[in-house]
């Protein structure tokens, strides 16, 4: 645990998998905190940090009981609900390219380095180019000033200094970071950052469609694939092309049907986990009666309204043949990444009732807690039984939101329907990071219900098996 602002790295006795979860929940509270420092910050190392790792922060002077919660969640393998970790070979040949220091800050922190005044037309040169890093750095660092405190910028610090073992990311630190980060990448990072360290036992990654096979055959990350490229159709013409590309005749919504099926079908077969739909949360649902005037009606022309009506009437043929393959279904909602974009609007998790609500045999992962409609999506989840609600990259959105609403939906809705981490980056620093808040956001939740009363100490270690563990392995039939 990071202690007090320091770096302690910590070698822990790492408990297995099998013997933790729920049923050992009220067995463990004394033992598993065996926790011994053995360095500081300023002496550690990345081979020292990598033999156990820092899970979490705990504050100065954190009481009997926050330590003792913090210890047990410290221990849970955590299942990641969602990843966009391509696999190893690929993180080790660069990606996403160029290797060198600024990496550390990909897929989310530009967003906050251009919300500080970083111009984007700046950060593109920087981002991807074989610029040299000290010409880097010199662009980066006022905007890193101004922006470290997020959550995006916390998640990297924490791995900064207690995977890198590196005083934060500064003038005086960003040479070494560069040379350990290129060192790091060697056969095993998976292991020794993700699940040595970080204590993830497996997670749920989404890739473009073409890297998805990339992770076939392997047990950590397990695929999510999008259906959008399916489903969110913008014309007769996109049909068209969908029909040749599946040389099938489309005509028909039996055919559609059964083109899904396959689809879904074979994405089982060879390990997908779910199914990932990205585009819009406003899909309606399609009553069998309409199914044959909607494609009809598409195969001509597709003004907007029709567009819509073809695109709920696909969504509709993919989630029915989820239900019979009994493959969920990933629906980002709330916060998109980036900068300047006209609305959130269409992310609101409200828009998805309708859906939620005539496929109650479904099972909808809703992402990102729908931040920052995190209320909407607990009343979701806990009205429709088809909805689940996800705190998938959440904690560096809004690490104190993301705590503050898992307080409020273990008190709104089943624990059994929450999913409380999934680090949602591209390189596994992110991820290493977003883990260690998501650890403490859990310690200092539940810690806090049992100090207010709220909850027993046993409850609570099993609350935390089941929101970082059981639920997630349950819900994508990992084994
Ligand atoms: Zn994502």
């Amino acid at each position: 645990m990071l202690e007090d602002g320091k770096t302690v790295i910590s070698r822990r006795k790492l408990i297995q998998a099998a013997g933790l979860m729920v049923a050992a929940a009220g067995i463990l509270g004394e033992g598993a905190g065996s926790v011994a420092a053995v360095g500081t910050g300023s002496e550690s190392s990345v081979t020292k940090a990598s033999q156990g790792g820092a899970r979490s922060i705990l504050p100065k002077g954190a009481s009997r009981t926050r330590r003792d919660i913090q210890e047990f969640v410290d221990q849970i393998p955590i299942v990641s609900t969602h990843e966009h970790l391509r696999a190893e070979k690929a993180i080790l040949a660069g990606f996403p390219e160029p290797l060198d220091f600024s990496q550390i800050l990909y897929t989310y922190n530009p967003a906050d380095l251009i919300s500080s005044g970083l111009p984007k037309e700046t950060w593109d040169k920087v981002r991807g180019s074989d610029m040299p890093i000290d010409e880097k750095w010199k662009i980066i660092e006022p905007y890193w000033e101004k922006s470290k405190y997020t959550g995006y910028g916390w998640a990297i610090d924490i791995t900064i200094r207690n995977y890198y073992g590196l005083d934060g990311l500064s003038s005086n630190t960003y040479r070494e970071l560069d040379k350990r980060m290129r060192a790091e990448r060697r056969p095993g990072i998976y292991s020794r950052m993700l699940k040595d360290a970080a204590g993830i036992e497996c997670g749920v990654s989404n890739l473009k469609d073409e890297w998805s096979d990339e992770l076939a055959g392997q047990k950590f990350l397990h695929p999510s694939r999008l259906i959008d490229q399916y489903v969110f159709l913008w014309s007769a013409d996109d049909l068209r092309r969908l029909s040749e590309r599946t040389k099938r005749d489309l005509g028909t919504p039996e055919a559609v049907r059964a083109m899904f099926d396959d689809i879904i079908g074979g994405w089982k077969r060879t390990g997908t986990v779910a199914a990932k739909c990205y585009a819009r949360n406003d899909m309606n649902y399609v009553p069998d009666k309409d199914r044959q005037r909607v494609l009809d009606a598409a195969s001509k022309q597709v003004d907007e309204a029709g567009r819509k009506s073809l695109q709920d009437f696909m969504f509709n043929q993919v989630v029915k043949a989820c239900i019979d393959h009994k493959m969920p279904i990933q629906v980002h909602t709330g916060l998109n990444s980036g900068n300047n974009y006209p609305s959130l609007k269409p992310r609101d998790p409200m828009l998805l009732w309708d859906i939620c609500y005539n496929y109650p045999e479904a099972r909808f992962d809703v992402f990102h807690a729908g931040y920052p409609w995190m209320r909407e999506v607990a009343v979701l989840a806990r009205v429709n039984t088809s909805a689940y609600a996800d705190l998938c990259w959440e904690h560096v959105v809004n690490p104190a939101a993301a705590r503050a609403a898992l307080d409020e939906w273990l008190d709104s809705m089943p624990a059994s329907k929450i999913f409380a981490f999934g680090g949602d980056y591209w390189q596994p620093e992110g991820t290493y990071g977003h883990a260690a808040i998501a650890r403490t956001n859990v310690g200092e939740a539940l810690a806090d219900r049992v100090e207010r009363g709220r909850m027993s100490m046993k409850d609570a270690k099993q609350v935390a098996a089941m929101i970082l563990h059981d639920n997630a392995k349950g819900f994508f039939g990992i084994s």
